[in-house]
């Protein structure tokens, strides 16, 4: 027996209908705010993701799927999309062509991670990115448009937090001092952080550890430390998201895990989903473009998880609700029927109307047993009165009601009800 790989899951029946109808609402919103959507290959130049995630970062050190293809290129499955859409805009010079670019992406990512409930070695990521504009209106428009999709799919319980890292400036100097208290404090910190500490030492203020904590606490606070260009930035951003009636909890200790952020950083979180309670990270990217050799220019986005978006959504709604098959099942009730029905049928898909036939013979009764399975409002019957007569018999399977239709009123007759 073949088994899907550990960490990738097949999508289908009412869960994947949810996806459908969450993915739908998550465009839309996007679309309302003039976002146009991009793709990307799944597979990149594994140099992408060095220069532009980072070496020293989970998803470069630990977590990419990296091979070599028959050419001896190193590629990799796309661990994340910003690089990748960067990547793209420097290359199509898309900025110079529309000095404020707005895009949103859906599609698979791959990390190789440990597999568990909300964390999945394929996943998929809905993200908007704006690129262009170096001022808090950008950020607080992404942030508008994160939080109307979240909420439009359905999500409720979830909380905005949001923190500064500044300029990239103004970070070094706090980096300096951070790192001192860590080496005074060195004891104290798990393997992970005192690794961390050389590496990404900005990364131990969201150590999940213990021990990591209680030095963490007494850690100098990153805002303290920022310049008034940053702050005024910041303040900004809070400002509109004050005026936009959209809230927020600041948390000094986000930084989220890239190389690539500067100035908010920003993350919806919830309590719903144990662990994995992050549904949406983002923030502004100002330096990635020229770490990517473009020029420099600035940027700010977001990415939805929409895994954990379904499984928030999961528990939101009891389970995946099924969705009608189609409108209409159309029953033949004769054998010289099978035919004619599924004439019905097709004429009445060709006017929009989603209708099924039976494909296995089944009797009559068996068929309108399917129909009530399908979920259809409608059934149509079809027997040799109504061949004879041109006509069908048209049921409403929540009323039980039924009455004889000719064939030319028919769809007048579904469409008004
Ligand atoms: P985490 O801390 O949970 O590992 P992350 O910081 O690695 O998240 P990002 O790179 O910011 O995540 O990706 C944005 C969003 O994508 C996350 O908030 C999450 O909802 C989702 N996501 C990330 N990794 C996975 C995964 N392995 N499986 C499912 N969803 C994921
Ligand atoms: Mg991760």
């Amino acid at each position: 027996m073949h088994q899907v790989v550990r960490g990738m899951r097949d999508l289908f029946g009412s869960e994947l209908s949810t996806w459908q109808r969450v993915e739908r609402c998550l465009i839309e919103v996007a679309t309302q705010f003039g976002y146009e959507e991009f793709r990307t290959p799944i597979v990149e130049h594994a140099e992408l993701f060095n220069r532009g995630v980072g070496e020293n970062t989970d998803i470069v050190g630990k977590e990419m799927y990296v091979f070599t293809d028959r050419g001896g290129d190193v590629l990799t499955l796309r661990p994340e999309m910003t690089a990748p859409i960067v990547r793209a805009a420097i290359e199509h010079n898309l900025v110079r062509h529309k000095p404020t670019t707005r895009l949103w992406y859906l599609g698979p990512l791959f990390r190789y991670e440990r597999p568990q409930k909300g964390r999945y070695r394929q996943f998929f990521q809905f993200g908007a990115e704006l690129l262009g504009s170096p001022h808090p209106e950008a950020d607080a428009e992404v942030i508008m448009l994160g939080a109307d999709a979240l909420q439009r799919s359905g999500a409720s319980g979830i909380t905005l937090e949001i923190n500064t890292l500044g300029s990239p400036a103004s970070r070094a100097s706090y980096r300096q001092r951070l790192v001192e208290y860590l080496q005074d404090n060195l004891q104290q910190l798990s393997a992970d952080s005192q690794r961390r500490l050389t590496t990404n030492p900005l990364r131990v203020l969201d150590s999940k550890d213990a021990g990591d904590k209680t030095v963490i606490a007494g850690a100098p606070v990153l805002t303290d430390h920022l310049d008034t260009e940053s702050q005024d930035h910041f303040g900004a951003v809070l400002a509109l998201l004050d005026s936009a009636g959209i809230a927020y909890t600041r948390n000094a200790l986000l930084v989220r895990g890239l190389d690539y952020y500067s100035h908010t950083v920003f993350e919806f979180t919830t309590s719903h989903l144990g662990a994995q309670n992050t549904v949406c990270g983002g923030g502004r990217y100002d330096p990635l473009f020229s770490m990517l050799g473009g020029s420099d220019i600035p940027a700010v986005g977001f990415s939805i998880g929409v895994d954990r978006l379904l499984l928030l959504i999961e528990q939101m709604e009891g389970g995946f609700a099924p969705v009608p098959s189609c409108d209409v099942y159309v029953c033949a009730m004769t054998d010289a029927a099978r035919l004619p029905a599924q004439l019905v049928a097709l004429r009445l898909r060709r006017a929009g109307i989603a209708a099924m036939t039976d494909l296995q013979r089944k009797s009559g009764k068996a068929q309108l047993k399917d129909a009530d399975r399908t979920m259809a409002t409608w059934a149509i019957l079809l027997g040799q009165d109504e061949l004879d007569e041109n006509t069908v018999m048209l049921k409403n399977l929540r009323t039980q009601e039924q009455r004889a239709v000719s064939l030319e009123h028919l769809l007048t007759e579904i469409q008004r009800s």
